[in-house]
This record gives C-alpha cells, sequence and structure tokens, in this order.
C-alpha cells in the first residue's frame, strides 16, 4: 500500500487478490509454508504435483501445464537459459519412477479464480463429499488398484473439474465426412506435399498473392505461420483469408502465445465460413526471442495440449470451454506441431501421444535432417500405437547457405543437422543454395518411404519458387 494510494494495487498472477474468510486464508498460507519451500510452490490453485512426479510445472516460463513446448532440451530450458527445462525434468523423473502413464492425462488451464489460493480445500471437501471413513479406510486396502481407486475417487474430481474432465484416452474424430481437401487428401491415401509462406511485415498483399500463386497448383495446402520468432507480421488470419478467396487451401498457424482461451474459441467458430478447414494449434515462440521492447513474458492462458482439447470438443460435442452448447458446432481438421529431435524420441513421442489423444489428427514436424533419427522417433510411435492415429508431414527445408544451417543447427531448439550435410553446404561455397536442393531431394526420397510418413512439409524461408522444382524433381506431383 502506498501513502498517496491508500489501496492494494493490483496483484499479479499467483497472488490472490479478494477478500476470503479467515479459514481459507490460514489454509493457503500453511499450504504455501509447505509446500513453497519443498515444491516451489507459487499457489496455482489446481496442483497437478502427483501428476508432474513431484515437480512443479509452474516453474515452467510459459506455464505450461501439459508438457514440454518445441523448444525444450535436455539442457536447457530456451526462454530462460539460467535453468533446466522444468518439462523435461518432469519426463526424466516420471520415467525414473514408472509415473510416465500420469503424464497423459489432458490436464486442465488454470482457473484464474482460483489462482493464488489453496488447493486442500478442494480436497477436504472432496474427502467430505466421498465420505471421510470411506477415504480413510480405503487407504489401508490390502491391493493397491483398490487404493489408487480410492485415492482417485478424491483428487481426481479436484484436479479434472467439470467444466474440463480430461481424461488419457485417445479421443477419435467425431464426424464422418472430411473436413478439408487436405483431410480428404489424407484420408484417401495420397501422399502430401503442403509449404508454408511466411506473412508480410507490411499491407501491401501484391507479394503475398503472388506467392500463393506460385505455389497453390503444387501443393495440397498452404500453411501461414502466426508470427514466428515472435515478430509481428500480418496476421495468419487474414493470409489464410485471402488464399481462401484464391481458392487455396490454407492451414491456419494458431499461437497459445497471441491467445487466450476467450480469443481462441472466437477466432475459429465462423472460419470456415472463409473457407479456413485446416487449424494448427502451436504454443508459439516465447516473446524472449522477439524484438525489443520485449512482449508480456506472463504465463500462457492456454497451451498446445489445452488449444486441441478445447477445438476438439467445441467440434465434436458443440460446446464451449465453459459448458454453454453451440447450435451450429464449428468444423476443421486439426493439427499440431511435433519436434522429433528435442530430445530423447521416447520423450518426444510422449507428447506427441498426449497432443494425439486431445485432438491432433495430424502432425507437422520440426525440421528433419536425419532419417535414422527420425526412424527412431517413429519407432517410438509405432510402439505406442499411435501411427494409425495421425497423419505425419515431415518437415523438410532445402538449406540456401551455410550460415543458415549453421543458424538451425545452433539457434533453433529441436533442429539437429548432422555434420556431413553441415560439410556438405560448406564444401558447396557459392553453390550452397543448390546443394541443399540436392540434399533436400536425398531426404525425401528417403523419408517418404518410411512406414507412418503421409507427407512433406516444404519450408523454405521465403524462398517460394523452389516449391514447384523440389516437387517435380522429387516426383510428387500433386493431383
Ligand atoms: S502445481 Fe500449483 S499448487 Fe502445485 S506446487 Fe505447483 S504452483 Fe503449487
Ligand atoms: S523449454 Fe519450454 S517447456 Fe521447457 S521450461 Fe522452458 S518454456 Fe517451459
Amino acid at each position: 500500500m502506498s501513502l498517496f494510494t491508500p489501496s492494494r494495487r493490483w496483484q499479479p498472477a499467483f497472488y490472490p487478490f479478494k477478500k476470503e474468510k479467515f479459514s481459507l486464508r490460514l489454509l493457503e498460507k500453511t499450504e504455501l509454508l509447505v509446500k513453497g519451500p519443498l515444491f516451489g510452490c507459487r499457489m496455482c490453485g489446481n496442483c497437478l504435483l502427483q501428476e508432474t512426479a513431484f515437480i512443479c510445472c509452474m516453474e515452467c516460463p510459459k506455464g505450461l501445464r501439459n508438457g514440454p513446448c518445441g523448444g525444450a532440451t535436455p539442457e536447457k530450458c530456451y526462454v530462460d537459459e539460467t535453468r533446466k527445462c522444468i518439462w523435461y525434468c518432469i519426463y526424466d523423473k516420471s520415467v525414473r519412477m514408472g509415473r510416465e502413464e500420469r503424464l497423459m492425462e489432458v490436464l486442465p488451464p488454470l482457473d484464474w479464480d482460483k489462482v493464488g489460493t489453496e488447493t486442500w480445500g478442494d480436497v477436504v471437501r472432496q474427502i467430505k463429499k466421498v465420505g471421510t471413513s470411506f477415504f480413510i479406510k480405503g487407504l489401508f486396502k490390502k491391493s493397491l488398484p483398490e487404493r489408487r481407486e480410492v485415492w482417485e475417487s478424491v483428487f481426481r474430481p479436484v484436479r479434472q473439474p467439470d467444466w474440463w474432465k480430461g481424461d488419457s484416452d485417445y479421443h477419435p474424430p467425431g464426424y464422418s465426412e472430411p473436413a478439408s481437401e487436405l483431410e480428404k487428401k489424407l484420408r484417401n491415401g495420397e501422399f502430401v506435399v503442403t509449404t508454408e509462406i511466411i506473412p508480410p511485415l507490411h499491407a501491401d498483399i501484391k507479394r503475398l498473392k503472388e506467392n500463393i500463386e506460385l505455389v497453390k497448383p503444387h501443393v495440397a495446402a498452404i500453411n501461414f505461420t502466426d508470427s514466428s520468432s515472435a515478430f509481428p507480421r500480418m496476421s495468419a488470419f487474414t493470409c489464410c483469408t485471402i488464399a481462401a478467396g484464391m481458392n487455396a487451401e490454407p492451414v491456419l498457424q494458431i499461437t497459445a502465445r497471441d491467445n487466450t482461451r476467450t480469443g481462441l474459441q472466437s477466432r475459429v467458430i465462423g472460419a470456415e465460413n472463409l473457407g479456413i478447414h485446416n487449424i494448427l494449434c502451436i504454443s508459439g515462440d516465447s516473446p524472449r526471442i522477439g524484438p525489443a521492447p520485449k512482449s508480456s513474458m506472463e504465463i500462457l492462458d492456454i497451451d498446445s495440449v489445452q488449444m486441441l482439447w478445447i477445438l476438439r470438443r467445441m467440434r465434436d460435442d458443440g460446446i464451449y470451454l465453459d459448458g454453454r452448447q453451440m447450435k451450429h458446432p464449428p468444423k476443421f481438421f486439426l493439427g499440431a506441431a511435433a519436434s522429433p529431435f528435442a530430445s530423447e524420441p521416447h520423450f518426444q513421442a510422449m507428447r506427441e501421444h498426449k497432443k494425439i489423444n486431445a485432438g491432433a489428427q495430424f502432425l507437422q514436424t520440426n525440421l528433419v535432417f536425419d532419417p535414422d533419427g527420425l526412424d527412431r522417433w517413429l519407432e517410438q510411435l509405432y510402439k505406442k500405437d499411435i501411427l494409425g492415429k495421425v497423419f505425419i508431414l515431415v518437415g523438410i527445408a532445402p538449406l540456401r547457405s551455410i550460415k543458415v544451417a549453421l543458424h538451425l543447427n545452433q539457434e533453433i531448439p529441436g533442429v539437429t543437422i548432422p555434420e556431413k550435410i553441415i560439410n556438405r553446404i560448406e564444401r558447396a561455397g557459392d553453390n550452397a543454395h543448390e546443394e541443399g536442393i540436392t540434399i533436400a531431394l536425398e531426404l525425401i526420397d528417403t523419408i517418404r518411404k518410411k512406414q507412418g510418413v503421409n507427407g512433406i512439409h516444404l519450408m523454405t524461408f521465403g524462398c517460394e519458387s523452389t516449391v514447384q522444382r523440389i516437387i517435380d524433381d522429387a516426383g510428387l506431383k500433386q493431383q
């Protein structure tokens, strides 16, 4: 409180700003006193410690509650390089403790009305609801499954409120006819090629339209990035609308970074009327790597898994996150990003598995330069029996120069370029661009034969003129 403005200031996340009964405040303080020193608790109001191997996931700078972002590495967090990726630590510990199946449950976003308040009160209320003696007796039952059932009867409703009801199951799409042309081609077994166009930095759309015209006849769909690297550009939504108006098939990329749960839901309703039928959900690059002055680095309102869960339920169950029924639910084909090389293939496969369970129907991978590494990741997906439940588009980029190759290899989390490829680009000198295209063609030739791969996602970093050449030379002309 200031002497000149005698009221409390607006409190940031994880601190309560509302009036509460003394007993509840006492419980809060006690919870914080216990969990603060033990787990670094900051009172998110919905504790997930049991699901995250007793490491607080709210230590993640993005506040992700369902797994790592695409920038996670075993060494460090890419947002705060002074610390390890907390989600890597959670995966590592969960696997060591044999608790990895607990990571598969789709967990809810924060209820901001509860942020800063205790979780223990909810637990006590739930124990009373199921019966205190039933709970206590249950804890002493002989068989582990029985004990777990009693435990879950209390903790599950606490961590999975009625408005969310997340689980660890796979939910197939609740419709039969394909939602988009891209989905139709994939369902028909076509090996598709998609590409992406980086939206303009200005309001003139002449070049954008030229690029769309250039690639449209050769690809199954065009993805428009959503302010990648946190640099503001023309919105992906505007670009998709323009593309759809030109009879191209757009993929709308939506980042959690620039959307709250309200924004996400409102953005997709009616998008199909503009010809937008494919949606790719990603958490988005942190403003930390964007231009100065830096945008808010506060935790995200939702993560990519939650985005998929919310959108799938809107489409298949016709409900908003708050439970309101929709008269005409939207229809779309849902995708997510995959990162086969960010850490161990097993960990990455767990991350993609959860996205597929939550609603991802296609995965678009980060750049792949190592087909053997891709094999290891695919093998993990196969073991989890999810290869047949998702369409996989493998990210391929023709390297333009040694500078680009080194930048991707050293600066972009999740991208690994084998030394022999770096050497080839270096030796090519002025001819590096041609060599990059040759390498891309070799990669496509190897990767297209792999079981579980359904297409290629070409990323040309603004060099759209190479799209047709690569597709023609690779023998992948679209029907
Ligand atoms: S998950 Fe939430 S309540 Fe649990 S330790 Fe972390 S901040 Fe505290
Ligand atoms: S790398 Fe990503 S997931 Fe890991 S702690 Fe940092 S922001 Fe969170």
